[in-house]
């Protein structure tokens, strides 16, 4: 059996929607939403599952959805590409990243990461032979640690893996770390992978940037995003890259031996998503912002201090001040046996063979209906 494999743990996100459902918990650990997307999305799918197209979709993914991606990158970001070539469709972001990360790095090269991490970064950099470089970033704020960052990278560096907004932290990068990030990038002939699926879920003021729109960008970054994030539809998995062509067409290569094509009646829908107008996007950040809000005022009245969040699903609050006599992920299991609300231990986005890490932070996922909010809330509010 492959080694790492056999010591891979299962997810926390699967680890605590189990315990959730065991405990019958409030789950606002495992980031879903919990009303369905756009119904004519989904009236979408269902009409494309009958008209009869249900063999194998090109490789690189339907044309109209390629096109989409491209219109969307035009739009919401000034990026112009060419759908035919620089546009890959893949089974979600989880399916991108992998597939981008094996399109750029070689046995041995180094690969930027910033700490705390989505949870497959680690492992697939490993699989493939990377030597992955964590820097970490700090809270309350996870500001970008410059002479951190331009001291990892050096003359083995392949690419940094970038996820802005970012999970768990809900830190959205700003122009001015990723211009940093950029000059870095030519200085050092580096690429980057920019994780970017909760591009439209940032609340105002704060408005994403998407790294491949600086300057120079086009040509070395590899932009990740999600119809399951932008359509509140996590289980379609469908994932979209933008890449400059020489980079699209091995981020293809790797798609083909991973899954080879995506469902193609999920893509034509998603295709129609992308096309909604900016009404549609504005509404989805606003009223996440309000659960945001929402969630945030009920976590500080429970006693926990809550981190300053501006984008994604989530918010981080610390539970130092409660008492609890335990790590994270005691505090994560105990609340939801006791108090039967969930959420995830944020040390679980750190390497297990770096450094300890903050031990009292835990993160809420706030993509879910007000009354379930609520609940959660109430629930808290019996912390002692
Ligand atoms: N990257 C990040 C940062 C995520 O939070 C997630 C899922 N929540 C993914 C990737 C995976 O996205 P998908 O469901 O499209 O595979
Ligand atoms: N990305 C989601 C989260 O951060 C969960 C995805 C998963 O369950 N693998 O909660």
């Amino acid at each position: 059996a492959n080694a790492m494999l056999s010591a891979l743990p299962t997810t926390i996100f699967s680890v605590m929607s189990a315990l959730a459902v065991e405990y019958d918990a409030v789950n606002l650990g495992q980031g879903f939403p919990d009303t369905e997307g756009p119904a004519d999305l989904i009236d979408a799918a269902a009409a494309a599952l009958r008209d009869g197209r249900n063999q194998y979709p090109p490789l690189t993914g339907v044309p109209e959805l390629r096109m989409a991606v491209a219109s969307a990158n035009a739009r919401f970001c000034g990026i112009e590409v060419d759908p035919a070539t620089e546009v890959v469709v893949t089974c979600g972001a989880t399916e991108a990243i992998t597939a981008s990360l094996m399109a750029l790095v070689n046995p041995g090269d180094e690969v930027v990461v910033f700490e705390p991490l989505y949870d497959t970064y680690l492992p697939v950099l490993r699989m493939l032979g990377a030597v992955a470089r964590p820097v970490r970033l700090l809270p309350p704020h996870w500001s970008l640690p410059r002479a951190e960052l331009a001291a990892a990278v050096g003359p083995k560096t392949k690419a940094i893996l970038l996820n802005t907004p970012m999970n768990p932290t809900g830190k959205v990068f700003t122009r001015a770390e990723l211009e940093f990030i950029a000059d870095l990038m030519v200085r050092h002939d580096v690429y980057a992978v920019c994780d970017e699926v909760y591009e439209h879920l940032t609340f105002a003021p704060v408005r994403h940037v998407a790294l491949m729109s600086l300057p120079g960008m086009k040509a070395r970054t590899i932009r990740i995003g999600s119809a399951g994030k932008s359509f509140s539809m996590t289980g379609w998995k469908v994932g979209y890259v933008t890449a400059p062509a020489p980079l699209a067409a091995l981020v293809a290569k790797a798609h083909q031996l991973l899954t080879f094509t995506v469902a193609p009646n999920l893509q034509r829908a998603v295709a129609i998503g992308l096309e909604k107008d900016s009404d549609y996007f504005l509404q989805l950040s606003e009223s996440m912002r309000q659960s945001r809000d929402m969630l945030t005022r009920g976590l500080r009245s429970a006693g926990f201090e809550v981190l300053p969040c501006d984008g994604s699903y989530f918010v981080i609050a610390d539970f130092a001040g409660l008492g609890f006599a335990g790590d994270d992920v005691a505090f994560c299991e105990a609340m939801t046996r006791r108090l039967r609300v969930t959420a995830i231990p944020v040390s679980a986005f750190y390497d297990p063979d770096g450094g300890p890490g903050p031990r009292t932070l835990v993160r809420f996922a706030f993509c879910k209906r007000p009354e379930v909010i609520a609940e959660a809330v109430s629930r808290l509010a019996r912390v002692d």
